[in-house]
């Protein structure tokens, strides 16, 4: 069902941008769903602890049921009261890092709604790192269940304009705080046992977790494609632009190859990669994430990049490869759930 949604540009947290921040936490007691900027992408938000209201969320982005959702607390300081306990490990996380792009999992309190959970009895706790955000969540004084704010299976939305083309007529709301500064979601952690097990990489990195916890393992479900991830989200197609996009790992010769090998078969072909790469090449159609000299760079604009090519003048993307260290491997996940195929240099 088609409906009006409210559009509020906020640069900073002056009269009318608390206005505007007042206005949207309304709706949101109201069991509306708001979308707003956070450090890593924007997020649909909704009143976690109303099933009516998180219902919502599933529906407007086309969500499976079985996929959980985060809940976003304005201070670290409210984390107990949303969960039976915070373990050991889950603290020295949370002070380390929070606010921050990390999400803790922890044992889920009944003030939880079970739709956000999906039925598991943990729940992943986030404090984002963003004025807006926070300002928010303060206003609106509950917990928020907030996936990203983009269609279920299409890359997530780091700038309003994404939101408002996936979700306009579906959503209350949209806080519009220009384009987001990680650009890649919250490294996930299970921190119900012992040892912090990292479920999706993410902002902060394993080798950051690392520092803080000694040691960390990694879901070895992660990147398959298992009907049981500990993270149930992972098993989704995610990311997907609207044209196939398949990774080209070998140099920028062998790269050559391919744009001129689909070419030559009469496709259209867009290339996706690092000002470094894409200056060697001779391509017309391409789209420079940033530079390979500062994985940073690439993680703000990779989804960007994903959604810049346009069906009409693009069959398929071919993508460049990067290190999978530090935020490389949150981006690299996220390259390889969107592609198809990857093409490797012999
Ligand atoms: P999104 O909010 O769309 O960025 O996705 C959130 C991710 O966190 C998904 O991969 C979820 O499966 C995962 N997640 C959320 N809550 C839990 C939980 N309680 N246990 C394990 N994974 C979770
Ligand atoms: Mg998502």
């Amino acid at each position: 069902m088609e409906r009006q949604t409210k559009y509020w540009i906020i640069r900073e947290l002056d009269q009318k941008g608390q206005q505007a921040i007042e206005m949207a936490a309304t709706l949101l007691k109201q069991q509306e769903l708001i979308a707003f900027p956070t450090e890593t992408v924007y997020g649909l938000g909704a009143d976690a602890t109303s099933e009516v209201a998180v219902a919502k969320i599933f529906a407007a982005k086309d969500r499976p049921a079985d996929n959980p959702l985060i809940v976003h607390l304005a201070d670290a300081e409210q984390i107990p009261n949303y969960v039976k306990q915070v373990t050991p490990i889950a603290k020295k996380l949370i002070h380390a890092f929070m606010p921050g792009p990390i999400t803790v999992i922890l044992p889920s309190s009944e003030a939880i709604a079970m739709n956000v959970t999906a039925g598991l009895n943990t729940v992943g706790i986030r404090i984002p790192d963003h004025p807006i955000a926070r300002a928010l969540l303060r206003a609106v004084n509950l917990p928020i269940a907030a996936p990203s704010a983009n269609t279920s299976g299409r890359p997530s939305p780091t700038s309003a304009i994404h939101v408002f083309h996936d979700l306009n007529g579906k959503i209350a709301g949209i806080v519009d705080s220009a384009a987001t500064e990680v650009g890649v979601e919250s490294t996930v952690v299970d921190c119900t046992s012992d040892v912090p097990i990292i479920l999706r990489p993410g902002g902060i990195t394993r080798e950051q977790i690392e520092d803080v916890t000694g040691v960390v393992t990694v879901d070895s479900t992660m990147d398959q494609q298992t009907d049981k991830p500990k993270a149930p989200g992972m098993k989704y197609t995610h990311y997907e632009p609207d044209m196939p996009l398949w990774l080209v790992d070998g140099t920028s010769d062998f790269f050559q190859q391919q744009v001129n090998r689909l070419s030559t078969q009469g496709l259209k072909v867009g290339v996706m990669g690092s000002e470094e790469l894409i200056s060697k090449l001779h391509v017309s159609n391409s789209s420079i994430c940033g530079s390979k000299l500062n994985l940073d760079t690439i993680a703000v604009r990779l989804y960007d990049s994903l959604r810049s090519f346009k069906t009409n003048d693009t069959d398929i993307i071919l993508g460049e490869v990067f290190p999978n260290e530090g935020i490389g491997q949150a981006i690299m996940n996220r390259l390889e759930k969107a592609a198809s195929k990857i093409i490797k240099q012999s």
